[in-house]
């Protein structure tokens, strides 16, 4: 959601003749988009951000943007006292107010200043960064803004906002616009994504989005993320099941294997809740692949529920897996009524524990392509190689001189590793 949102605001600033540098000591305005899902992603942005202050000490007229979850909904008090070496601060997803801000210094009226806000906001008119256009295969389209789900450990609610779907015309149209700009594949993103709509009468689901997604001319994949188990219901299965542009992948985190710690996550489901979906989803799409999110060291969070976690995954086999530790977040229910009381070591431990299963069973996985051949969309070259994804979402790199980026071909799997596949190009 984040490059999403960063692509927006440097769209945004090419439209008033701003251009990309390589480093940050050449550029006259500065936008550090931050997250705050977890503690190592705070102190990084906060670290960053310490970091520009003596770049705007040696050059005044620098502008300094922080934008994303460090602001939240509205900037707090403190922010503008801890960070006064900043000029504008933006809301997540939100280029107006830096846009407005540089208007404001070229001596722009207040009229035109609201154009450049309502069109920074883009209406879906979408213009790819200069560097992107004809070059991205593959993008990210957020659906949605904000999240009005309540998981205890989760800052992202109170960051982004309630849950608001973007209207189906102004999707459509971004849509439309990547593919005219080469974009050959669209991820739409939501914090709980298949509630894509419910909040407003009169949209489409997201199935009935996917639908007209579909018609779009040279859009050649479409995927979804990310799934909540109490959302993903059959008719979106039964959608990525008979479109054929719908790539057979379904990210729905489960977190945790254990009622308990479930329940205490408020996320409103059960284990076995969640072992019925994910029957269900293989059943309506053969040979779907599964993205899963898991949580070690929730508060409370004894060996025996963590050994269900365990349990769980390796009764399902599912293809990815998210881990992460425990990460109180200010604010949070379960960071102000709940003692985070599993050590470091030990959700080290749990976390390798994970970790390493999941090795051996995307191994596994994997393992079931050696000498198949299966349809890849190359989208960049990587150290060398053709990087590219098959339908299943699994990376597949490949050795050639020619220029792939954008062809969906047939590659020859040769090489199967836990987090990879190697093959050649096996027709043209
Ligand atoms: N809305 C999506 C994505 C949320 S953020 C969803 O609910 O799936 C991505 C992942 O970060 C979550 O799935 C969760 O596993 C992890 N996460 C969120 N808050 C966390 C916290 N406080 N500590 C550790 N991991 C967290």
């Amino acid at each position: 959601m984040n490059v999403a949102d960063s692509r927006r605001v440097a769209s945004a600033l090419e439209h008033l003749d701003y251009q990309p540098v390589a480093k940050a000591e050449e550029a006259d305005v500065i936008v550090l988009n931050t997250c705050m899902v977890r503690k190592s992603a705070e102190d990084k942005a906060i670290g960053r951000l310490t970091s520009l202050k003596a770049l705007k000490k040696r050059k005044p007229s620098l502008v300094i943007n922080v934008m994303g979850c460090l602001v939240g909904v509205k900037p707090s008090k403190k922010l503008y006292e801890r960070f006064p070496f900043v000029d504008v601060f933006s809301s997540p997803s939100d280029p107006r107010p830096l846009i407005a801000h540089l208007y404001a210094q070229m001596g722009k009226d207040v009229e035109e200043i609201e154009t450049a806000g309502r069109f920074a906001w883009l209406d879906g008119d979408i213009a790819l960064p200069i560097e992107e256009q004809g070059q991205l295969v593959s993008a990210m389209l957020p659906v949605m803004d904000g999240c009005s789900h309540a998981c205890t450990y989760c800052i992202i609610p109170s960051k982004r906002g309630r849950e608001e779907s973007r209207s189906p015309g102004e999707i459509m149209a971004e849509a439309r616009a990547l593919t005219e700009q080469g974009v050959r594949e669209i991820t739409l993103l939501g914090q709980i994504v298949d509630r894509y709509g419910l909040d407003k009468p009169g949209y489409p689901r997201l199935d009935g989005l996917i639908r007209q997604l579909h018609a779009i001319e040279g859009l050649q994949r479409i995927r979804f993320l990310t799934s909540h188990p109490n959302w993903l219901h059959d008719d979106l299965l039964k959608t990525v099941a008979e479109s054929p542009k719908v790539m057979p992948h379904v990210e729905v985190p489960v977190q945790a294997g254990d009622d308990g710690v479930l329940a205490a996550m408020r996320r409103g489901y059960t284990a076995d809740e969640y072992r019925a979906l994910i029957a269900r989803a293989r059943e309506i799409i053969p040979g779907v692949s599964i993205g899963n999110d898991i949580i070690v060291g929730f508060p409370g969070e004894t060996e025996e529920q963590f050994e269900k976690t365990v349990d769980l995954i390796r009764e399902l086999r599912l293809d990815v897996m998210h881990l992460a530790r425990y990460s109180p977040r200010a604010g949070t229910v379960s960071a102000t009524r709940l003692a985070d009381d599993v050590s470091e070591e030990e959700k080290w431990r749990r976390f390798r524990v994970l970790e390493e299963l999941q090795e051996e069973i995307s191994l596994e996985i994997h393992q079931a392509y050696q000498d198949t051949t299966t349809e890849v969309l190359f989208e960049e070259r990587h150290r060398g190689r053709w990087k590219g994804r098959n339908p299943n979402n699994k990376l597949v790199f490949v050795e050639s001189n020619e220029d792939l980026r954008g062809q969906l071909l047939s590659v020859k799997i040769e090489i199967a590793g836990a987090w990879s596949l190697i093959g050649r190009v096996a027709t043209k």
